[in-house]
């Protein structure tokens, strides 16, 4: 079982909200205001993590549901 968090980053307003949530995931880039999707692989501005990590799928749901852009995708695979 892995747990696999999406980010669509282009569109990231740069709240904060998902790193205050999840700051094992997430953290702010100071370069362009955006967030980073912490050890994610990049795919045409979609940024996705495949961790076994599943203790972080609490805070990775938070993270998407405080979400105010609807940016962050968790599920189970
Ligand atoms: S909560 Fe959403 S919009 Fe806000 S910084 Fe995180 S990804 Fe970007």
């Amino acid at each position: 079982m892995m747990l696999v968090i999406t980010l669509q980053r282009p569109k990231c307003i740069g709240c904060n909200y998902c790193v205050e949530a999840a700051p094992e995931l997430f953290r702010m880039s100071t370069r362009d205001g955006k967030v980073v999707l912490l050890r994610s692989t990049e795919k045409r501005g979609f940024y996705t993590l495949r961790t076994p990590r599943l203790d972080l799928e609490e805070p990775a749901r938070e993270a998407a549901r405080l979400c105010p852009a609807k940016i962050i995708r968790v599920k189970r695979v």
